[in-house]
């Protein structure tokens, strides 16, 4: 299965993709993540990131799509992939869909998490990520089980530096922008899935498995 799941900061694809992964067996690409990774490790990629993430501006095209064409040729990749946090722009789209078409594959779908912009500042300044394995939580809505720690590693929990409200908001201003045309583009293509995210964890996990199919195949 080779799938995209988008929508605005915050919405929850992060939340999701895990769920899926783990479900359906394919890897869970977010650049998001492996950008991150890169600036925990002080890599030049990592600094060159930290730069526009946070001010909550997007990382530039070329950057971003070389990173992705490199991940997508690994091995685990064959089998399948789930694309968070990218394509961000029409031109990634595109960009994906050249690196896509040499491989000789094609999208299955693209999950579109869709949530009002109250909601996903509440859930951005809220959310939690472990510093060792970077699982995520929200301070009311997925609460770790020991406050400030992480139930899978127990690696301390820290707040993102650009969930505070202000980058947040940019990020969403950006989304808005940069983003969201890619809900036309996908829907001409046929690949769209909208997926109501306002609704609790559980309740969006059953609409995803309504359009993967319940089987973990
Ligand atoms: P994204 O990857 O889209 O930025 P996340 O999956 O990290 O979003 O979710 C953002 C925050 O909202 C996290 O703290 C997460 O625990 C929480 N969250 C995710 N989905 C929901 C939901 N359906 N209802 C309430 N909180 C949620
Ligand atoms: P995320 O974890 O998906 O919220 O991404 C965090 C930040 O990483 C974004 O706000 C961007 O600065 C950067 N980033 C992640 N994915 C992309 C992308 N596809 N294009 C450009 N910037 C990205």
């Amino acid at each position: 299965m080779r799938l995209v799941i988008m929508g605005p900061p915050g919405a929850g694809k992060g939340t999701q993709a895990a769920m899926i992964a783990e479900k359906y067996f394919v890897p869970h690409v977010s650049t998001g993540d492996i950008f991150r990774k890169n600036l925990k490790e002080g890599t030049p990629l990592g600094l060159k990131a930290k730069e526009y993430m946070n001010k909550g501006l997007l990382v530039p095209d070329e950057i971003v799509v070389e990173i992705v064409r490199d991940r997508l040729v690994e091995g685990d990749c064959k089998k399948g992939f789930l694309l968070d946090g990218f394509p961000r722009t029409v031109a990634q789209a595109s960009a994906l869909d050249e690196v896509l078409q040499k491989m000789d594959m094609k999208l299955d779908h693209v999950l579109n998490i869709d949530v009002r912009k109250e909601t996903l500042i509440e859930r951005a300044v809220g959310r939690r990520v472990c510093t060792v394995c970077g699982a995520t939580y929200h301070v009311k809505y997925n609460c770790p089980s020991r406050v400030g720690i992480c139930d899978v590693c127990d690696g301390k929990l820290i707040q993102r530096e650009d969930d505070r409200e202000e980058t947040v908001v940019k990020r969403i201003e950006v989304y808005l922008e940069q983003t969201q045309p890619l809900i036309k583009y996908y829907s001409d293509k046929g690949l769209l899935a909208d997926i109501d995210g306002q609704k609790e964890i559980e309740e969006v996990w059953e609409q995803i498995t309504g359009v993967l199919g319940r089987d973990n195949k």
